[in-house]
């Protein structure tokens, strides 16, 4: 779904779940508002976070199909678990696209009246689809944005200036996108856990650069035992200046990348509902394993 559509299924939810609100975590770089849905009033916080890849835009299909089964499984057990219960334990903080400009290219192409058109276009090597992007606006890869190993990302990867992928920025949270998020990671010391939702491998990296919480190892077990994904610990260039990592090193949360689903990316929609069911449980319960 692009942004508009977004949207428009955030209107629609709010109205039909009285357990779930909906705002904004902030505007991203380009003028979108990034939406924010809050399901559940418990005091166990935890938060989930779609598409900070474009390309990667599965995620924000699954984690809106997550709040909107969420109202149809109310009377429902899960895990043993009554899905109301969870509610009354658990807040979930979910944010299925950070990245609207990015898809908004992904889907559309760079709009007449994008302020930066021709530097974008330029970016993408002259080519006007944009279905492999990853970045946002203006071709900062958001999950290497975050204040974790910058310099060293950015000396390592060679890559200074904008580009569809791994272009770190000019500084850490430089990027509007990341800046809200980590403000709001910030203002919620209460926030217990992490997952930051990719495509794709089926696979869950749990610790950053060999350091991770107390409670990493057991949780990824946990989270493979309900989805059938592998814990990996990520190599290289990939566990720099990301969400997970920054959480993990900095907030001493514990976070986990989920890569969902397995193909070549982007991976097609016709994938939704399997990569759902995979990772229905998963997504309802991770909070009670923390
Ligand atoms: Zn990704």
């Amino acid at each position: 779904m692009d942004h508009k559509e977004l949207l428009a299924r955030a209107e629609a939810l709010e109205k039909s779940l009285p357990d779930l609100s909906f705002g904004y975590l902030g505007t991203s770089l380009l003028g979108r508002g990034i939406p924010k849905f809050t399901l559940g009033h418990g005091k166990i916080e935890v938060l989930y976070v779609g598409t900070h890849h474009a390309l990667e835009w599965l995620t924000c299909d699954l984690l809106i199909k997550f709040l909107e089964e969420a109202g149809s499984l109310r009377e429902k057990r899960i895990g043993g678990i009554s899905v109301a219960e969870l509610f009354e334990c658990v807040t979930y903080h979910v944010i299925p696209m950070l990245n609207p400009d990015g898809v908004e290219y992904v889907y559309h192409g760079v709009s007449n009246d994008n302020p930066i058109k021709d530097r974008v276009i330029a970016m993408n090597g002259g080519n006007k689809t944009f279905s492999f992007w990853q970045a946002n606006g203006r071709g900062v890869d958001l999950n290497h944005n975050y204040n974790d190993a910058f310099a060293e990302y950015r000396a390592a990867s060679g890559i200074l200036s904008g580009a569809p992928t791994r272009f770190a920025g000019e500084e850490p949270e430089s990027e509007p996108e990341v800046a809200y998020l980590c403000g709001f990671l910030r203002h919620h010391p209460t926030l217990r856990g992490v997952l930051s939702l990719h495509t794709q491998g089926r696979v869950i990296y749990y610790q950053s650069r060999g350091a991770m919480c107390p409670s990493s190892i057991r949780i990824a077990k946990q989270m493979e035992a309900r989805s059938g994904y592998h814990p990996e610990i990520a190599e290289g260039l990939s566990s720099c200046g990301g969400l997970t990592d920054w959480c993990i090193r900095s907030l001493g949360i514990p976070a986990f990348t989920l890569e969902c689903g397995s193909g070549k990316n982007p991976l097609p929609i016709s994938q939704l509902k399997q990569i759902y069911t995979e990772l229905r449980d998963l997504l309802f319960l991770f909070p009670t394993w923390l």
